[in-house]
């Protein structure tokens, strides 16, 4: 058996798929999306595949329809004359993932059970308790395929697993426009990915969705073998309310905000993308700066729990480009440049939830400041209950305690004051990372990643005048970030509010 995928220098990453399997498979997806997990030596002759269905383990790609790698395991059930079976594993934990993030992931997968139900598709869920790879065995599949992201602990799981299957893994890169393995490094910074993504750009934003239909139904006796195994079948009807709390049994969550009132899933995903492409694309590309005034999308947490896909979300958007080409192009440029270059950064970069990640110049200049005074000092606690001098800070805070979305403008500044009142910049990460995460409906996304190293250690970013505490990092002011919207509007909105905060 030769080397395993997961002997990448950067953490586990598939390895490319064999043509001879991505053929026999009749995989149609563009090759750079298709990869293999685990021991390269498993499955290079489809004849040799025995099992009894194909399953698709959904991890990232929470969604029924418009989705490559669903399409994929379909594909695959054609080739080898088998049916088709979804596998969602509820995992428990990590720590960040909270009431807040999983109340707002179980609603989406009521969504995807629904949808998958009208194409036939059978969908079983795997309480907390049981390994993916435990469930995906009693399946007896003779193929699995996933999703993939660039997140270290979901490609460690995909790693695992795939060691312990009988079969092959698949991975279908199916969640973002450039195919990640296109990318053979760390990006330097957007000026660097965006000739790269703009060159094949044409190549991969049309790659279509094309939903089809599964050749067999599942048997009875499988059905019946998952039930043994311990998994929830959908058709059977699903306690949500029972997984939630299966999910959260003896799990001790610091910092566990209450869900949010935000309607999750792919329906409520849709109709916000065609609200924002009707109404909330025009003048986005000067609105996206102004806290004060709701001008951005509020796709991120859909895009990452994979209610929609980005491709849907591009090609909602290019159909107005005549008539609004920059604000079309604005969106985009965040969308695609901005998140794939957020991606690729995590992909190659160990350890990317560290100061040691930033880039030399940075690390450097924060030693440097390392022993400047720290006028303002604060506790987790008092940031968490938004306590501190600054009226900006506190009502971007609020917000994002309060609706699971903090404004990406003031998330900059959010971020850099962290720092000012840390004792050192790699506790500033840390700080700024768990809060983030904990209560934004879009965190532990590598988006959420690159943003707080963006702020803190200077990554994808450049040197600037050197000063107190930041040295050459970039600093932010609250009277120059203030002046730039209006800043009062915004922190009256958010600091009225203060009174709803329930802090355990
Ligand atoms: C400190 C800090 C923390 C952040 N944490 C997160 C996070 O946890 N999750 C997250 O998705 N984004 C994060 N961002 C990036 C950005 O702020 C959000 O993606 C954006 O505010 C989401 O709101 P929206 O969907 O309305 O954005 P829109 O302006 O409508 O943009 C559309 C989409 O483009 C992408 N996008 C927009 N801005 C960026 C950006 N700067 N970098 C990468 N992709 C971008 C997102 O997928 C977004 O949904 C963070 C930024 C900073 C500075």
């Amino acid at each position: 058996m030769t080397s395993s995928a997961a002997d990448h220098p950067h953490g586990p990453v598939a390895a490319a798929l064999p043509d001879v399997l991505r053929e026999g498979l009749g995989l149609t997806a563009h090759p750079l999306r298709l990869g293999l997990w685990g021991p390269s030596g498993h499955g290079r002759d489809v004849a040799s595949l025995r099992g009894r269905c194909v399953v698709h383990w959904m991890m990232h790609a929470q969604r029924s329809h418009a989705n490559l790698a669903l399409d994929a395991a379909i594909e695959a059930g054609a080739a080898l004359g088998l049916p088709v079976v979804v596998l969602v594993r509820l995992g428990r934990g990590p720590v960040e993932h909270n009431r807040r993030h999983l109340a707002f992931m179980l609603a989406g997968l009521q969504d995807v059970a629904s949808g998958l139900a009208e194409r036939g598709i059978p969908l079983v869920i795997g309480p907390p308790g049981g390994s993916a790879a435990g469930y995906l065995a009693a399946l007896e599949p003779a193929l699995v395929t996933c999703d993939e992201d660039a997140m270290l602990p979901a490609r460690a799981a995909r790693a695992a697993v795939a060691a312990q299957l009988p079969c092959p893994l698949v991975g279908v890169d199916a969640d973002v426009i450039v195919p990640q393995r296109h990318h053979a490094k760390a990006e330097y910074a957007a000026r660097t990915i965006r000739p790269r993504i703009h060159r094949v750009l044409a190549e991969h934003v049309d790659e279509p969705h094309r939903d089809p239909a599964p050749v067999r139904s599942l048997p009875g006796s499988l059905v019946d073998r998952a039930r043994a195994a311990g998994l929830v079948v959908a058709d059977d009807g699903v306690d949500w309310d029972a997984l939630q709390s299966a999910a959260l049994e003896g799990w001790s969550l610091p910092l566990d905000p209450p869900p949010v009132d935000r309607a999750s899933g792919r329906a409520a995903a849709l109709a916000l993308l065609e609200r924002f492409v009707r109404s909330g694309l025009d003048g986005y590309g000067s609105r996206r700066n102004h806290p004060d005034q709701d001008g951005t999308s509020l796709l991120s947490a859909h895009l990452h729990y994979g209610h929609l896909s980005v491709h849907e979300v591009v090609h909602a958007v290019r159909a107005r480009h005549a008539e609004l080409p920059e604000d079309v192009d604005s969106f985009l440029e965040e969308l695609i440049v901005r998140r794939e270059l957020a991606i690729n950064w995590v992909r190659f970069t160990p350890g990317y939830t560290q100061l040691a990640s930033a880039p030399q110049w940075a690390r450097t200049t924060l030693a440097e400041h390392a022993g400047d005074p720290r006028p303002w000092s604060y506790s987790m606690a008092e940031l968490v209950r938004a306590r501190t001098h600054d009226p900006l800070w506190n009502a971007a805070q609020l917000q994002m305690e309060l609706t699971g979305h903090m404004h990406g403008y003031v998330r900059m500044y959010w971020a850099k004051k962290i720092i000012e009142w840390s004792p050192d910049p790699a506790e500033a990460w840390q700080v700024a990372l768990t809060l983030n995460d904990r209560y934004s409906l879009d965190g532990r996304d590598p988006n959420g990643v690159v943003g707080v190293a963006w702020a803190i250690g200077g990554v994808h970013d450049r040197a600037w005048t050197e000063r107190p505490i930041f040295g050459k990092v970039r600093y932010m002011s609250l009277a120059s970030t203030g002046r730039k919207f209006d800043s009062s509007t915004y922190i009256d909105r958010w600091t009225t509010s203060q009174g709803q905060l329930a802090i355990d």
